[in-house]
């Protein structure tokens, strides 16, 4: 995609003060937008905020809870005037916990975070897109974790398979309307989200665990953003509906040979 080709467009990224969504901001903010930058830990946002080349401010907000999401809206229309790209990025993994064990308070935080968060997203852009009687793009941070299952992490992997639902419904709905909504699904990117810990689900496990995919490494934050931005842009002017694999070539392997 061209340098500068978001110029004058105005983004919101959640979960903007952690790795993903910070280079996410970071790549929309060099491509010439505007940036929103939405976390719970909103010093780190702003903080993050006032380093970027372009105009940007950082709101905190909990995106689990439907107030917080008209506030963090609600600010990035007063500061910047509309709001034409949403990075629907906030997530949280949930403690490993096998199934037999698992509560209903720790089933419905993940849920209310991943998925909640996401449809409450998803609701304010819509809104905010007939408000300003304008069309715009919108891209969910999916996951490997969409397509697979796990013995520990059930709560995190139900969330980010209905995401893709969330997803392909808001597609079907905003094509006709010129709204744009698809997915990225990273594979294993080391940052804040796995414990730091030596144990399994780590992140030194987990960058064990990549260098047997077929790039045989971990994605960067980076790497991943560069795939958003270019779902945000005109290039993928075309694209509706798709969830894009950014994990290295792990989803394609055949783990159970016939
Ligand atoms: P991270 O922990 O570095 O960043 C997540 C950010 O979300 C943090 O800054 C956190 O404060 C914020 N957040 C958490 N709950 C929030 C809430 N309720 N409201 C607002 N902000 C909240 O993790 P990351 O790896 O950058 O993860 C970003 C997204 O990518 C998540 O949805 C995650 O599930 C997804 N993902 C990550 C990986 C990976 O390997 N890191 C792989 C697949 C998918």
């Amino acid at each position: 995609m061209p340098v500068g080709s978001l110029t004058g467009r105005v983004a919101v990224v959640t979960g903007a003060a952690g790795g993903i969504g910070g280079a996410t901001a970071a790549r929309l903010s060099r491509e010439g937008a505007s940036v929103v930058l939405v976390d719970l830990d909103g010093d780190a946002a702003s903080a993050l905020a006032a380093r970027l080349e372009g105009e940007a401010i950082g709101v905190a907000a909990d995106v689990s809870r439907e107030e917080d999401v008209e506030r963090y809206m609600d600010a990035a229309v007063d500061r910047f005037g509309r709001v034409d790209l949403h990075h629907l990025n906030a997530g949280i993994p949930g403690t490993p916990t096998a199934l037999p064990d698992l509560g209903v308070e720790e089933f419905d935080r993940v849920i209310a975070v991943n998925m909640r968060g996401t449809f409450l997203g998803l609701r304010a852009a819509f809104r905010q897109y007939f408000l300003q009687s304008s069309a715009g793009a919108i891209v969910i941070t999916a996951s490997i974790a969409s397509l697979r299952g796990s013995s520990d992490l059930l709560p995190y992997h139900a969330s980010k398979h209905g995401v893709l639902g969330l997803m392909r419904n808001a597609a079907v709905y905003g094509g006709p309307l010129g709204v744009r909504v698809n997915a990225v699904a990273p594979g294993i990117v080391p940052t804040a989200l796995f414990g730091s810990g030596d144990g399994p689900g780590g992140s030194a496990d987990m960058v064990q665990r990549a260098s047997t995919t077929p790039l045989r490494r971990a994605g960067s934050p980076e790497e991943i953003a560069s795939v958003v931005a270019f779902l945000l842009s005109d290039d993928a002017a075309y694209m509706t509906g798709e969830a894009v694999s950014v994990d290295g070539g792990a989803s394609i392997v055949n783990s159970v040979r016939p």
